[in-house]
């Protein structure tokens, strides 16, 4: 797209790579699923059924509060699309293609190269092509938008949760922030804690064949970018509900067990960018829960209860009431 303002950066020092070089050599690919891809004015999917519909997610990653200046294009690649992806996941909708709006402040071949690297690693693993985008000079900014399809009135809301549903989460949650702390210095890992924890935060993995699974079997689902309980806090206010968690029974990575106690809660409840799914289904659904899970290979762990209630109790493993001081992350609010 063209810009309409006059001369905003200096020209590209690195290598002489033009926009639609860039485009050409590092974003275009054949397409296999879509009609029409990278090239013309529009994409053009196909809708794989009748019936079906259309979900659509983006979500952007900016440098400096999303990601540090330097940090590794591989992940990067990797990250913008798993974090989108994990959208896709929570509807329980079948993802099939993505565009990539981006923002760079210069065409530098190696830094694109492992962009790229990570980006068409993570796409390949879920069968899903890049149709389109835009490319512009500017403060490194990445946004994809994802595209999939859920057979209509399947998708599993935020909405869904109905009082006496068991509350589940998957995998285990608080890694990414127990990963966070230690690179701002709050606190720090031995090398293995440091590795495991690291590798959850800069590459998730979106839960998306247990978004699938859970189909006509989960009432509601949300993903876990900003914190377990802030996110949940999305479900019971979407479904007017409220809710009873038990601390003490939410997963944990043996690198987070052998934290003390106060921090692991704080990683697990307050934490954000894990990309778990944290999801609702009724106890009669316990057989069918599990049976999804090992159809996706996604562990889950049922943490507590939807209550007719409003509001959130959070109890320990002797049902004493902790107070809930685990606000999540939310951009214009968290200093
Ligand atoms: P237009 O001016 O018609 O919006 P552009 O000149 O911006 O189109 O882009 C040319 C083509 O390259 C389009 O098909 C667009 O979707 C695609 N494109 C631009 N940037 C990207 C990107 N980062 N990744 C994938 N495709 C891209
Ligand atoms: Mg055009």
């Amino acid at each position: 797209m063209r810009r309409t303002t006059p001369h905003p950066l200096k020209p590209p020092m690195t290598v002489p790579l033009g926009e639609f070089d860039l485009i050409a050599r590092y974003f275009t690919r054949p397409v296999r699923r879509a009609a029409l891809g990278v090239g013309d004015d529009c994409a053009l999917l196909t809708a794989p059924a009748a019936g079906e519909q259309l979900a659509i997610s983006s979500d952007m990653l900016v440098e400096g509060h999303h990601f540090l200046p330097g940090a590794d294009p591989e992940s990067l690649g990797h990250k913008t699309l798993a974090v989108n992806l994990s959208d896709l996941a929570a509807v329980g909708a079948k993802p099939m293609a993505f565009t990539l709006a981006m923002a760079l402040p210069e065409a530098d071949a190696r830094w694109l190269e492992g962009f790229a690297r990570g980006l068409f690693a993570l796409a390949d693993a879920h069968d899903i092509e890049l149709v389109g985008g835009d490319t512009t000079r500017g403060p490194r900014n990445l946004c994809i938008t994802v595209l999939g399809f859920v057979p209509r009135g399947q998708a599993l809301l935020r909405s869904g949760a109905r009082p006496s549903d068991d509350l589940w989460v998957s995998g285990t949650v608080g890694d990414a922030r127990l990963a966070l702390g230690h690179r701002l210095g709050e606190w720090s890992l031995d090398a293995a804690a440091q590795a495991a924890s690291v590798a959850r935060m800069d590459r998730p993995t979106p839960r998306v064949a247990l978004g699938l699974a859970l189909r006509g079997v989960a009432h509601a689902a949300i993903d876990v970018s900003d914190g377990l309980l802030a996110d949940l806090g999305h479900i019971l206010r979407r479904s007017g509900v409220g809710a009873t968690v038990q601390a003490d029974a939410c997963p944990a990575s043996p690198a987070l067990r052998a934290q003390s106690a106060q921090r692991q809660r704080l990683c697990q409840l307050a934490g954000g960018d894990d990309y778990e799914l944290l999801f609702t289904a009724p106890p009669a659904a316990r057989n069918a829960v599990a049976a999804a899970a090992a159809q996706a290979a996604t562990p889950v762990t049922r943490i507590g209860r939807i209550d007719a209630e409003p509001d959130l109790r959070l109890i320990d493993a002797s049902g004493q009431v902790l107070d809930n001081v685990y606000a999540g992350f939310d951009h214009f609010r968290t200093p």
